[in-house]
């Protein structure tokens, strides 16, 4: 078949204006199944007008929409809500088709992102200002929040449907209006979310998509007409949106990469253990910022647990996430497969004792973007596949002698955003949690991302910015405060 035929049947990615969808003139990459290497659909990069219309028609729909009272704003997202469970299956099979996950780690980012649409739904109570009578004689003062205008918010391809859910749902509850660029890989859950926001009853205008890649980022991180910027993916990318939407008068919340660790103390449950970190560091192919892609060993808990996770990953079915029973689906694409196989290269070549070579799994043979889950044992904490973001299902054994070491080796990464310890010990629990310089702790909890109240609230080289995603922190980022000092 010519690709000319083959193109016919893909499926089309409009983009958001007005509150009307259209098909954008800019050129288009093909998406493909990273589970069947099909193409599936094109997938835009807009023009410069088409992302400066986005931001005009959410400039223009922000006088009403903030002076909309907060109630029914919030309204609109308990409808999206309603709708959203209306239709889980579709915008599930849609997280498999784009991301690869299986289905049940769909349902669970689903779940996940609707947790993220009911805490937007309460926004009001968090909008709340603060009031002090007599701050003076005949004096009183208080505080109110405020929308700030267009925000934009631009995000990765490992959760299509969840990440976005991070942003914009607090952001237009809060009275703004938004330009949302999702990643290009995956920007067919978006262009649903939108579908459903406008069935709910947005007024046009609130929310905008468009895609594309630096370009178009590029123009909505220097358009005066953007007040905030909200972003999640890597961390050269967060550094530099960050740096760059500040230096253009932007606030800025940039999530980036992780290296995250989970310790394993010698009195932990090794089978509990052993599962959970299987769960986390090869659930959705390693592609999540919380996965744990090392895990420090300490005195004699290290070869039980290599063997316990050696077992559990030899019984992990991998395959099309869309088949019943599948435990770890494929990586997003080629890119990402090449780039994961260079990493198992080097982690050898650094002298690193391969446990366990996903290379050689019968899923790698097929057309999809598979890679098996991969163990390295005797890992030293300066090598390359300690120390840097593989964002695929390859674990890093190192061995510690203590809990002193095995913290020491935690806080000597650049990256801040969780770890884990597994012990039955409370006061060993409490010394690593307050010690660890990340800023999401688990607790014989191997993925420990925060449910909507909280913020998700990575530090160091995991984040770029003052307040977080989520939670009031959340809030603060998308409102501005105005003090009122008062003598009647
Ligand atoms: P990415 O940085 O490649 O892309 C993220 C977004 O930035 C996309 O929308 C992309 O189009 C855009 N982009 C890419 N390169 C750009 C450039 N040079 N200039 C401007 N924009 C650019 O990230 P990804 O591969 O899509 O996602 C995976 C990464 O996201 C991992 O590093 C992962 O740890 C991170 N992530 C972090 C969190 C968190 O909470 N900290 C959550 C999810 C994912």
């Amino acid at each position: 078949m010519s690709s000319s035929a083959i193109a016919t049947q893909l499926k089309s990615c409009p983009i958001f204006i007005d509150g009307k969808a259209r098909l954008s003139r800019g050129e288009v990459l093909i998406q493909h199944n990273p589970a069947t290497g099909e193409p599936v659909a094109e997938i835009p990069l807009c023009t410069s007008d088409e992302v400066s219309a986005a931001i005009a028609s959410a400039q223009a729909a922000f006088p009403a929409w903030s002076a909309t009272p907060v109630l029914n704003r919030c309204r609109v997202l308990f409808h999206l809500h309603t709708l959203m469970e209306k239709h889980a299956d579709d915008l599930m099979l849609l997280i498999v088709e784009e991301n690869g996950k299986t289905r049940e780690e769909a349902r669970g980012s689903f779940q996940r992102g609707l947790e993220c649409v009911e805490f937007a739904s309460g926004v009001s109570s968090l909008m709340m200002g603060e009031t002090v009578e007599h701050v003076g004689t005949d004096v009183d003062g208080w505080s109110t929040r405020h929308a700030l205008g267009v925000c934009v918010g631009i995000t990765p391809f490992n959760f299509p449907l969840m990440v976005p859910l991070w942003m914009f749902p607090v952001a237009i509850a809060c009275g703004n209006t938004f330009v949302l660029k999702p990643s290009e890989r995956v920007p067919r859950s978006s262009v649903r979310l939108l579908e459903l926001i406008y069935e709910a009853g947005l007024p046009a205008g609130v929310m905008n998509l468009v895609h594309g890649t630096k370009q178009v980022v590029d123009q909505l991180l220097t358009d005066p007409r953007v007040k905030a910027v909200s972003f999640v993916g890597s961390s050269p990318v967060a550094k530099y949106i960050y740096t760059t939407a500040a230096a253009n008068g932007k606030r800025v919340q940039a999530l980036g990469g992780a290296k995250n660790h989970s310790v394993v103390m010698p009195d932990a449950d090794m089978k509990h253990s052993a599962n959970t970190i299987m769960s986390s560091s090869f659930g959705c192919a390693g592609e999540r910022c919380v996965a744990t892609s090392v895990v420090v060993a300490v005195g004699d808990a290290a070869d039980p647990l290599l063997s316990a996770l050696k077992k559990a990953a030899d019984e992990m079915k991998v395959g099309d996430g869309s088949e019943h029973g599948t435990v770890m689906g494929p990586i997003i694409n080629s890119e990402a497969k090449k780039r994961i196989l260079n990493y198992i290269d080097v982690g050898q070549q650094e002298g690193a004792k391969l446990a366990r070579d996903g290379r050689n799994d019968t899923c790698c043979d097929s057309e999809g973007y598979f890679v098996g889950p991969t163990i390295f044992d005797n890992v030293k904490p300066s090598m390359r596949i300690a120390r840097e973001e593989i964002f695929g299902p390859v674990l890093s054994l190192v061995r510690a002698k203590d809990l002193g070491e095995a913290i020491d080796i935690v806080n000597g990464s650049e990256y801040g955003n969780a770890s884990s310890i597994f012990t039955k010990s409370g006061s060993t629990a409490r010394e690593f949690s307050a010690k660890v310089q990340t800023g999401m702790v688990g607790i014989n909890v191997g993925v420990p991302a925060p449910v909507a109240i909280f913020p998700f609230a990575g530090w160091k080289g995991s984040f770029f910015g003052d307040l977080h995603a989520l939670g009031k922190d959340g809030v603060k980022f998308y409102t501005e405060t105005r003090v009122v000092t008062c003598r009647w």
